[in-house]
């Protein structure tokens, strides 16, 4: 392991718009700030077809977006550190962050906006097909299967938001849904039952999934079989919380449990956008979070900086009453 010398002030885990927009806020604090994300900046954005919902900017294409994100951080001068997390750990007054490249970073204060991860498709071959016909991403791999037809299982926005993407370029959408009505907003639900060629299947499954070397075709409701060159599981999300070694600080669901300061049960340790419990996930919310745990530290540090200016007139007090006493002794 290759210790850091240098303390921080503040470490923000993930470079999504919440980590992002916290670092801007420290950064024009004049607070020693950096950024540590494994993956590209600008976290799920880059992975979002259209975004219509986030004030001023709509019908942004998602990696435009995210590539602004990122330019707005470069002209603030965001130092930003290629690695991946695997622990948190707090000892004293420092947090202590090991990561994959075997570096220990140390800080006073740790901003997690980690994100979340999509939801395997839990099914036999899903693992084998995944990047062979089976994908988490419909804008990277959409373009593969112009003219084909694929299948998109969920629900939510997140499902009905890229079947609509993907209608633009494929053949046909399946949309495969386990209930009869969707949990995605009303908005996008009426978009998604005008498009002429996307067939919804309520009340439906996947039960399996056929092909040699490739997906070919998936089974519904272990019954009916559907010939498809793709399937896009968007399923839910996982938060991103598994380098954090803290008790109770996440919900049953394993969300950073935060108030409305951005605050957890560990003193330092705020969280913001979709890691955190807050009540929506939106690039928007995400946003805000950011902002308001970014608040959250300067607080922090700054009652720090005063209770250690205390300590330290304390002791220079007694050294005072000491010398003084021992002159007049
Ligand atoms: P989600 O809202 O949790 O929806 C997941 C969908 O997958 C649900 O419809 C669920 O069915 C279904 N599902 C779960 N497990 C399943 C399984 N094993 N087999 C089949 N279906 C399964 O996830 P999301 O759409 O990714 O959205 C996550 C969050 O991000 C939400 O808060 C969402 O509002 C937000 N988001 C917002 C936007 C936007 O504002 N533009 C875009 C994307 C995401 P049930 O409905 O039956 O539970």
């Amino acid at each position: 392991m290759k210790k850091q010398n240098k303390i921080y002030d503040c470490l923000i885990i993930g470079a999504g718009p919440a980590g992002l927009s916290a670092a801007i806020y420290l950064k024009r604090a004049s607070v020693d700030v950096a950024v540590l994300e494994m993956g590209p900046i600008g976290g799920k954005t880059n992975y979002i077809s259209i975004v219509n919902n986030y004030l001023g900017l709509n019908n942004s294409f998602g990696p435009d977006l995210a590539m602004k994100f990122y330019e707005h951080a470069q002209a603030n001068k965001i130092e930003f550190i290629a690695d991946e997390v695997t622990t948190v750990t707090k000892s004293k007054d420092l947090f202590v962050i090991t990561s994959q490249d075997d570096e220990i970073y140390y800080a006073k204060s740790i901003i997690v906006a980690s994100g979340s991860l999509e939801k395997k498709l839990d099914l036999p071959k899903a693992d084998i097909f995944e990047h062979k016909g089976v994908s988490y991403c419909a804008i990277c791999d959409g373009p593969l299967y112009k003219n084909k037809d694929v299948a998109v299982i969920g629900g939510g926005n997140s499902a009905l938001e890229e079947a609509l993407y993907l209608s633009r370029i494929v053949n046909k959408v399946y949309l495969i849904h386990r209930r009869d009505e969707f949990r995605a907003d009303e908005g996008i639900v009426n978009e998604v039952k005008k498009q002429k060629n996307i067939e919804v299947l309520y009340s439906s499954l996947v039960t399996a999934l056929f092909g040699d070397t490739k997906l070919e075709a998936i089974e519904i409701n272990g019954k009916n079989r559907i010939d498809v060159s793709a399937l896009f599981p968007y399923i839910g999300l996982i938060p991103n919380t598994n380098f954090l070694k803290f008790d109770n600080l996440c919900n049953k669901d394993g969300y950073i449990l935060i108030n409305n300061n951005g605050e957890t049960i560990v003193e330092g340790l705020f969280a913001a956008g979709d890691v955190a419990n807050g009540p929506m996930k939106q690039i928007v919310t995400a946003s805000a979070d950011g902002a308001i745990a970014s608040k959250g530290v300067l607080n922090y540090l700054q009652n720090k900086k005063w209770f250690l200016i205390a300590i330290r007139m304390f002791y220079l007090m007694l050294l005072i009453i000491i010398i003084v006493l021992s002159i007049i002794v």
